[in-house]
């Protein structure tokens, strides 16, 4: 028997409809490419979305169109989430970081019929939009003083004079409405497409998940970018639940950052380890917390322990989330439940050094290699497998690379090696491309990096595997040295031992300026791999 109620279809047009009337002088504000700080309300963007909407249909956006964009955090990247699904396209973010090749590939593949673009990305397409779909329209996200010379349309010319009210269609909630490609180690970037009932119930399992960043009044900044990954679900959460949002543009730098949350007052930060690493500098630098900051979540590669106790020492909560651009993305969350708060210190920084539990609509699993389940016993270590209602059923057009990345139960394998404890903590051992084969054992480059981590003298560091003739692989330790000074190979090595056994350790150390990062700001290991692939280990003269 079927319940009886009302079949009303999730979509992402409601969201900001609920925030203009619930939470209508909540704000979006935003560090421009132009140069200044522009605020706006909820009620406001609305009208401005409406106006949008319209002037995409002017432009000939048809239903399933893939309309993409080029663009830092701003208030007009945001304008355009809800414009183009609303009106029934779809929002392909592009990562303006992607290599030539890359970039053409994917604009190519997701035959885009529009691209906004941000002024500092102007000179990029300039110079590429050769490679690109015959016909594509380009559109500046700026007013007409601002525009530069060229074949190109002006962003708030399109808003002119247009209905602030768009009767937003009642699209089936399967609908495409974003697009996402991630950049992949090997072959082609792979598109998620994802649909309006993901994107809304991903904005609910976040809210739900994470209430002490995500209320009304409060101020939380997405460092995460809007072309990764959604910027983690917050351009959705947040008017959701009624919070501000502040985008920073294109100055992700610590004391850039810094100075901006003083100034707006932000309580929620959300982004990368190395973007922390950064503020972390500052913050010393400074001798002093942004004001206001009470809340940070982390994620998109492992948080190391030393970064959660440096920011929860001065009060700040740091939770450490899990997720992949194939799951909208977010996992894993790591705030403590209330009978853990009062627990010692170092004890709440080993579980905050673990990647969290699950929210909400996602399941996880681990199995061996034949694919039979592992126990949740926090010592099994196997491949970790993901279903759920915001989780892909499949890559954009690539069939070839759906072959090997779903088990016949239609789980989804994360390419994540992972132990799950009887309390749900998920720790991620390493990539299952990053694990270290020596002899026969498996080392895992994360837990070596994470205690090399907590070395005063280290800014940054890097494990990676260097092919070795008798042992098959061997970690080689790359290290980007403090400002103050470079740290002594023995007490590195000496650090190490008190974790790790003799034949885990490093069999060399290098010192590097800086470590490569790839398009998402993560330590880029294939480049690494690449940079130190012939490196000769000392015993292997
Ligand atoms: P890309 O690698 O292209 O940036 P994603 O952003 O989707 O793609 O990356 C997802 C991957 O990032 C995960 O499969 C995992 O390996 C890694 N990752 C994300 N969050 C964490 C975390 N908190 N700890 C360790 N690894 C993480």
């Amino acid at each position: 028997m079927l319940g009886s109620m009302m079949m009303r279809p999730l979509k992402i047009a409601d969201i900001l409809g609920y925030a203009a009337e619930i939470h209508p002088r909540s704000e979006v504000v935003s560090v421009r490419t132009e140069g200044d700080v522009h605020r706006q309300t909820y009620a406001q963007t609305a009208k401005r979305v409406a106006q949008l909407a319209h002037g995409l249909k002017t432009l000939g956006m048809e239903t399933g169109d893939r309309v993409a964009t080029l663009a830092w955090n701003g208030y007009r990247h945001f304008e355009l989430y809800y414009a183009i699904s609303g009106a029934g396209g779809v929002c392909h973010t592009i990562n303006p970081r992607l290599s030539e090749e890359q970039m053409t590939y994917i604009v190519n593949h997701a035959s885009d019929t529009m691209l906004f673009v941000d002024l500092t990305f102007v000179p990029l397409v300039a110079a590429r939009r050769a490679d690109w779909p015959e016909g594509l329209k380009v559109v500046v996200m700026t007013d007409r003083a601002h525009m530069p010379d060229g074949d190109y349309l002006c962003y708030e010319e399109l808003l002119q004079g247009q209905s602030q009210h768009y009767d937003w269609p009642d699209l089936p909630e399967e609908t495409a409405a974003g697009l996402c490609y991630t950049s992949g180690t090997t072959g082609h970037p792979k598109g998620t497409l994802y649909s309006h009932r993901s994107t809304v119930l991903h904005a609910m399992m976040v809210g739900l998940s994470l209430p002490k960043a995500l209320q009304p009044g409060r101020r939380v900044l997405p460092v995460v970018p809007l072309f990764h990954v959604n910027a983690w679900g917050l351009p959705y959460a947040a008017p959701l639940t009624g919070a501000s949002l502040i985008f920073p543009g294109g100055a992700l730098d610590g004391p850039s950052l810094f100075r901006l949350m003083d100034q707006e007052q932000v309580y929620s930060a959300w982004g990368v380890p190395t973007v922390w690493l950064g503020l972390e500098a500052e913050i010393k630098a400074q001798g002093r917390m942004p004001q206001g900051l009470g809340d940070m979540v982390v994620g998109g590669s492992a948080a190391p322990a030393s970064l959660i106790e440096f920011f929860e020492d001065d009060g700040v909560n740091v939770c450490h989330a899990w997720g992949m651009t194939e799951m909208s993305p977010i996992g894993t969350q790591g705030n403590l439940p209330d009978y853990l708060a009062d627990k010692p210190s170092a004890e709440r920084i080993a579980i905050k050094s673990k990647q969290g539990r699950r929210v909400f609509g996602v399941e996880l699993k681990i199995v061996d290699e034949d694919g039979a389940r592992l126990p949740h016993d926090g010592e099994a270590a196997g491949e970790l497998y993901v279903r759920g209602h915001a989780v892909t059923a499949g890559y954009y057009k690539n069939e070839a690379a759906n072959q090997d990345v779903f088990d016949a139960d239609g789980w989804f394998g994360t390419g994540d090696v992972a132990t799950i404890d009887a309390d749900g903590y998920l720790t991620i051992t390493d990539r299952a491309k990053d694990l270290i084969k020596s002899g026969g054992e498996w080392i895992s480059s994360l837990d070596l990096e994470n205690t090399v981590m907590a070395h005063p003298l280290v800014a940054n560091c890097a494990v990676i595997a260097v092919p070795h003739p008798k042992w098959d692989e061997r970690p080689l330790l790359i290290v980007v040295p403090s400002p103050a000074a470079r740290p002594e190979v023995s007490d590195l090595m000496d650090l190490l031992s008190e974790h790790f056994a003799k034949w885990q350790l490093p069999d060399d150390v290098v010192f590097v300026d800086e470590i490569p990062l790839t398009a998402t700001g993560k330590v880029s290991k294939l480049t690494l791999r690449k940079q130190f692939g012939d490196h000769k280990l000392p015993d292997m003269d």
